[in-house]
């Protein structure tokens, strides 16, 4: 039962976090209206059909999934009467030029057995590896992942306290990439642990080591199939909303955020002025600033970190079912850190990409026609410094065909039977991502995450922000995350 407080909320965007800051708000008493400049909600988190082929368009790997519950729990609903999912195990299928293939299992032991049977290193050290991961994790989460950074107050409960003393033991002076290697003798095993810098758009050679607990969130607390596809997530969560109350303006942009004596007063629309006692933008930051409020002081510093990586992306109907691929699979590049140097130093293309295959038809047969797949198979690209993407998409999209076919050992390129084809500049111009970087800021140093924006303007009263361009980050979890700490800050 919600009470009423009168008070008047916009979101602008209804990406995962702004839906998630939607629900929270309304459920706080707030009459909440969601601006959304596509005509779908969802953002990075959509889904499109082609050819009798469908696609999740963006996040595949589905972590933490009690942060989607907590919404509906929230919301006084059972949130398995609207949002089903189920564990996978193995979770990943890892291939290598050089014939080795493996499976990733959930959980410590079964992991850290099938790499230990087929690669130099010993289960009992993969064991420990997960062992520190998992230690990290628990210094980190309440830390980074449940408060503001940007709260002096937040600094002094014991779980924050703890996490600060420990600063030495949670690897933010060693590269991941570096940990690592000491970690491991098999530099396949290294390979496999390196790749989790991606999850948030940087480089395993340039991000604290801290960044292994995304390890310990995906082998041991486990991934999961949201049942429909990743886009069931964003899509229960708009429904939900709507249920509650929310109201919703879809191909809407809002194209200035009103302010007087640095008090926020309402957004501005091509439909007109509305007044807001409060406003939460899941825009993303860089351009919440350059585009809604060019006359407030930007936060310099803040916004001109470096960006993350972006990705190009082929949505390819295929005319086959492969049995050895599964629902998450990784064909790796030969030479990892010369991959890593192409796209976040030189800021181009490398020629022997790691692909990341996702196929949905592997759980839901709907989502291409019998005897079929669908392939999302994407790459790691830099952001969108004006490089020529055009001829980017011919060379990746030749490179990527002979690296499955070596693989494979078939040639799938007359079984490309339907294509579409994002690159940076789609992106960006989908959902607003600055440069269309995915993942907001890159972590490519170790103050990164202190140099992700606050989730409230310092400068305007009532102002607020949500989502992968501020704290705590990107991906969905962490997006919903954001979501809770910005709302949280709203009295
Ligand atoms: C290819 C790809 C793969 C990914 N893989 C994973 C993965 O496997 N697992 C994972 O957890 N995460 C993954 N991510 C990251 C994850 O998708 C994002 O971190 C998350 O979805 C971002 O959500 P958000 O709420 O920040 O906003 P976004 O999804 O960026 O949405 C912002 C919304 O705001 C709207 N908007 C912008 N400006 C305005 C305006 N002026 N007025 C109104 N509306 C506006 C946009 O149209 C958009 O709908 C991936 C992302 C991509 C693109």
């Amino acid at each position: 039962m919600i009470t009423e407080n009168n008070k008047k909320c916009a979101v602008i965007g209804a990406g995962v976090s702004g839906l998630g800051a939607a629900i929270r708000m309304r459920n706080k008493g707030y009459t909440v209206t969601v601006f959304e400049a596509n005509t779908f909600p969802g953002g990075k988190c959509s889904s499109e059909t082609k050819d009798g082929y469908r696609f999740d368009m963006g996040p595949s790997v589905f972590t933490m999934p009690q942060y989607v519950d907590e919404l509906f729990i929230l919301s006084g609903k059972n949130p398995r009467d609207h949002f089903n999912y189920i564990p996978l195990d193995p979770v990943y299928k890892y291939f290598f030029e050089d014939g080795t293939f493996l499976d990733a299992y959930h959980g410590k032991e079964k992991f850290a057995e099938q790499l230990a049977a087929k690669t130099k290193d010993k289960k009992e050290d993969i064991i420990k590896y997960l062992d520190k991961t998992e230690t990290v994790y628990n210094l980190t989460d309440e830390v980074f992942l449940k408060n503001s950074l940007h709260r002096l107050k937040n600094f002094f409960t014991w779980p924050v306290l703890r996490g600060i003393l420990n600063f030495g033991k949670i690897g933010a002076f060693d590269t991941m990439a570096g940990a690592n290697k000491k970690s491991f003798k098999d530099s396949r095993l290294v390979q496999i642990f390196n790749r989790y810098a991606t999850y948030n758009g940087s480089s395993p050679y340039l991000s604290p080591a801290t960044l292994n607990v995304i390890a310990h969130v995906e082998i041991v607390k486990g991934a999961f199939y949201p049942e429909g596809g990743m886009v069931s997530i964003t899509a229960s969560l708009a429904k939900l909303a709507k249920d509650i109350g929310v109201t919703f303006h879809y191909g809407t942009p809002v194209r200035e955020i009103l302010i007087a004596n640095k008090k926020i007063t309402g957004v501005q629309t091509d439909n007109g002025t509305e007044a807001f006692d409060v406003v939460i933008s899941n825009m993303d930051v860089y351009n919440s600033y350059k585009k809604l409020m060019p006359q407030v002081k930007r936060p310099a510093k803040t916004l001109d970190q470096p960006k993350s990586s972006s990705g190009i992306i082929f949505y390819w109907g295929i005319n086959k079912e492969f049995k050895e691929l599964g629902l998450h699979n990784i064909l790796f590049a030969e030479n990892y850190e010369e991959e890593f140097d192409t796209i976040f130093k030189k800021k181009s293309i490398y020629h022997d990409p790691t692909i990341y295959v996702n196929i949905t038809s592997k759980h839901t047969p709907t989502d291409a026609p019998p005897g079929c797949e669908n392939w999302f198979a994407f790459i790691n690209v830099p952001n969108n410094q004006g490089q020529d993407w055009d001829m980017f998409i011919t060379e990746a999209r030749e490179n990527m065909i002979l690296k499955v076919n070596r693989i494979l050992k078939t040639d799938i390129r007359p079984l490309i039977a339907s294509e579409m084809v994002f690159d940076p500049r789609v992106i960006e111009s989908r959902t607003s991502s600055a440069f269309g970087a995915i993942y907001g800021n890159s972590s490519n140093n170790k103050f990164a995450a202190f140099l992700r924006h606050a989730n409230f303007s310092k400068d305007i009263k009532n102002l607020y922000f949500c989502g992968g361009s501020v704290h705590p980050g990107p991906s969905i979890p962490l997006c919903l995350c954001s979501a809770k700490i910005t709302t949280d800050l709203i009295p």
